[in-house]
């Protein structure tokens, strides 16, 4: 079945990259047994093994070589994995052709296991080693090169061949933008230890120098030098079973090296990443791997920088997903007037944060252009909000307003201008307070002519409180003048003395000056200009006049002018100088006194009929107003005192009739 599957596989030049076992995770096992040729993107490495947020802090080793060197052993005995060792027995590997993948369970370490060839001349063995060769170097900052001891310096063996593609590709994968160096580990197997390490790695050396002297160099890299893209390691490992416990001890040393950081001799350096986030390495390795299976070029920054408009792009999408959530959030709350009240801090963290956090670590120049257009892409879609939200705010702050003053005011304007003020701080202080919070980091936004408008209109209403108070202030003081004119006046006009309006108008301008001291005060307190004070205050005279006129008028309304008359007359003809009702005798003069007491009367009602007073002793602000003409004023006009005096001179006769009735009664007892 299953390698029969492969061999199919492999005649056809497919090869796969499976994502291997992790070591001690049943569930990513299970999946690789139930699924072992599944393409490279039915799994996810980073996902499976929770590499994700990662970034930069993971390595990828891979290893090369022919078959059955021990190579699966060796990765097994360094990074606890769980690669498939050859059978010794049936001497049957079940490895399929193919590139493994397995993660170090006790460190981010992704360790490629390459599939060797078996050293014959097959096309398809050259072809993938060239293939795998392209997909480890790409992405592996560790690349181990297993081999006998005893094959060092045969500069013709298979290996010899293998570490010319390694070479050659490395060109073509580095060409551009400098270098990016990659250590290769040299692990001589069944080492006896004969000769020096270091004499070896001499020879070694030797013969790459020979190798990368012989491979025909792009243009530009003429003069390279192998030490520009490589460092070199180099380790040996005793037999596995003739030297048991010197082999264990090898490689414990050996693991070390990749392991524990203090180590003099520790290999895997930051230098040698190659600069994939974690987040990325899949649809990175995916897609080189596509690459390499179309025979395409292949050079690795231009990998990196489509890996990173790939990855910006998803990102991007990614956060438009979560953001477009946000907004979903703000929709409802904005459509029905309300404010979101941290709307800047709930856009500035989607934008500042989530993008940058993980399209940073991808290639910069890339990134920089994406995370514009990003942040372009937020500002336009939030700025449709944003506008909402202004809007909002604009009614809400205008109702802030309105509620604040109705509040400081409750029927009582005393300091109302300074009440006003404040509430129309209260109101700005909110709407700049939000504005200011509504705006994201960067994205030049303006709500000025917002607050333009928002200000056109508080100054609007104020005006028209302040109206409304000026309104209450008025009827206010017409009120208290009231109170104040009409009982002297009632009196004086009960009184009625010839001097009767000279007096009138000194009750009246008394009244005037106190009212005019009061409202001049609560004037000022509403804040009023010079211009409304004056105004309001020749109203208020005008007022006063109005009321003197009322009152007046008022008092001789109806019946109530004839009783004035009558109990004028009568206190001339029926009561003498001492007050005391008179007893008709026949020798008083009754038509004397009755044309005497009659005369009074009617004086009376000239005198109270026409208001009369020298223009001169008035208020000039009242004189000049010329639709007040004071000197005129007419309290009852001709025709009723004509009525008036028709009827009271009825009820005089009425008495004159009575009182010489009285006197015929005395006489005749
Ligand atoms: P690979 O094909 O290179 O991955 O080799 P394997 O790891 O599958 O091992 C092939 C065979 O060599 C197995 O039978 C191993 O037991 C054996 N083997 C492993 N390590 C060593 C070693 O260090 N020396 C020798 N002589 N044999 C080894
Ligand atoms: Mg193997």
């Amino acid at each position: 079945g299953r390698e029969a599957e492969a061999e199919k596989d492999f005649a056809k030049g497919v090869y796969y990259l499976t994502v291997g076992a992790q070591y001690g995770n049943e569930v990513a096992q299970a999946m690789v047994k139930n699924n072992p040729y599944a393409k490279f993107e039915a799994d996810n490495p980073a996902s499976v093994w929770s590499l994700n947020d990662a970034g930069f802090d993971y390595s990828v080793i891979a290893v090369f070589g022919s078959q059955s060197t021990g190579k699966s052993t060796l990765l097994n005995h360094l990074f606890s994995t769980t690669f498939d060792v050859m059978n010794a027995e049936t001497g049957r590997s079940q490895t399929t052709k193919g590139i493994w993948m397995s993660k170090t369970p006790t460190a981010n370490m992704l360790v490629l296991d390459v599939e060797g060839t078996d050293g014959r001349e097959r096309g398809e063995d050259q072809d993938f080693e060239r293939k795998s060769a392209l997909f480890s170097l790409a992405t592996a900052e560790v690349v181990i090169v297993n081999m006998w001891e005893q094959t060092v310096g045969l500069y013709n063996g298979a290996n010899m061949s293998l570490l010319r593609t390694v070479l050659e590709v490395n060109l073509q994968l580095f060409q551009k933008n400098g270098t990016s160096k990659t250590c290769l580990f040299f692990v001589l197997r069944d080492s006896t230890a004969q000769a020096p390490l270091e004499k070896l790695a001499e020879t070694l050396k030797t013969d790459l120098e020979k190798l990368w002297t012989g491979i025909s160099k792009p243009p530009g890299k003429e003069n390279a030098l192998i030490s520009d893209y490589f460092d070199f390691s180099f380790a040996r490992v005793a037999h596995k079973i003739y030297a048991a416990d010197k082999f264990a001890a090898d490689m414990l040393e050996i693991k070390e090296r990749f392991f524990n950081k203090a180590h003099p001799e520790y290999v895997l350096k930051s230098k040698y990443h190659k600069g994939i986030p974690a987040d990325g390495f899949h649809h990175f390795a995916k897609s080189i791997w596509d690459k390499i299976l179309a025979n395409k070029d292949l050079d690795l920054p231009t990998q990196q920088q489509l890996l990173a408009q790939y990855r910006c792009d998803e990102i991007a999408k990614q956060i438009f997903t979560t953001f477009n959530g946000t907004l979903q959030s703000f929709k409802p709350l904005l459509d029905s007037g309300l404010i979101v009240s941290d709307f800047g801090q709930q856009s500035n963290t989607i934008i500042s944060t989530s993008f940058d956090k993980d399209a940073q670590r991808y290639h910069s120049e890339t990134y920089k252009a994406k995370r514009l257009e990003f942040i372009e892409k937020m500002h336009s879609s939030l700025h449709v909000y944003f506008l909402q939200q202004l809007r909002n705010l604009h009614k809400k702050c205008i109702g802030l307003f309105q509620k604040t003053i109705a509040d400081k005011l409750r029927g009582d304007d005393s300091h109302f201008s300074v009440k006003l003020e404040e509430s129309q701080n209260v109101a700005k202080q909110e709407f700049m307070q939000v504005c200011k919070e509504a705006c994201i980091k960067d994205a030049n936004w303006t709500y000025d002519q917002y607050y333009t408008a928002f200000l056109k209109d508080i100054e609007e209403l104020s005006a028209q409180k302040r109206e409304e108070a000026l309104n209450r202030l008025s009827k206010s003081i017409e009120k208290t003048m009231l109170t104040k004119l009409a009982e002297p006046v009632v009196v004086l006009l009960n009184d009625a003395p010839n001097d009767l309006w000279t007096k009138a108008v000194e009750i009246l301008s008394n009244v005037i000056e106190e009212t005019k001291r009061l409202s001049e005060v609560k004037l000022s307190e509403l804040g009023v200009s010079e211009d409304v004070v004056q105004v309001s205050v020749l109203t208020m005279k005008h007022q006063a006049w109005e009321l003197l006129l009322k009152v007046a008028k008022d008092e001789v309304a109806d019946v109530q002018i004839l009783e004035k008359l009558r109990r004028r007359f009568e206190s001339q003809f029926r009561y003498d100088d001492k007050g005391l009702p008179r007893v008709w005798k026949p020798t008083d003069d009754i038509d004397s006194l009755f044309a005497v007491s009659k005369e009074k009367a009617e004086q009376l009602l000239t005198l109270i009929s026409k208001f009369d007073v020298p223009t001169s002793s008035l208020d000039q602000d009242i004189v000049q107003n010329s639709d007040f003409d004071v000197s005129s004023f007419q309290i009852i006009s001709p025709t009723r005192q004509q009525v008036v005096r028709e009827r009271f001179g009825k009820e005089a006769d009425g008495l004159y009739v009575e009182a010489k009735r009285s006197t015929v009664a005395s006489r005749a007892v």
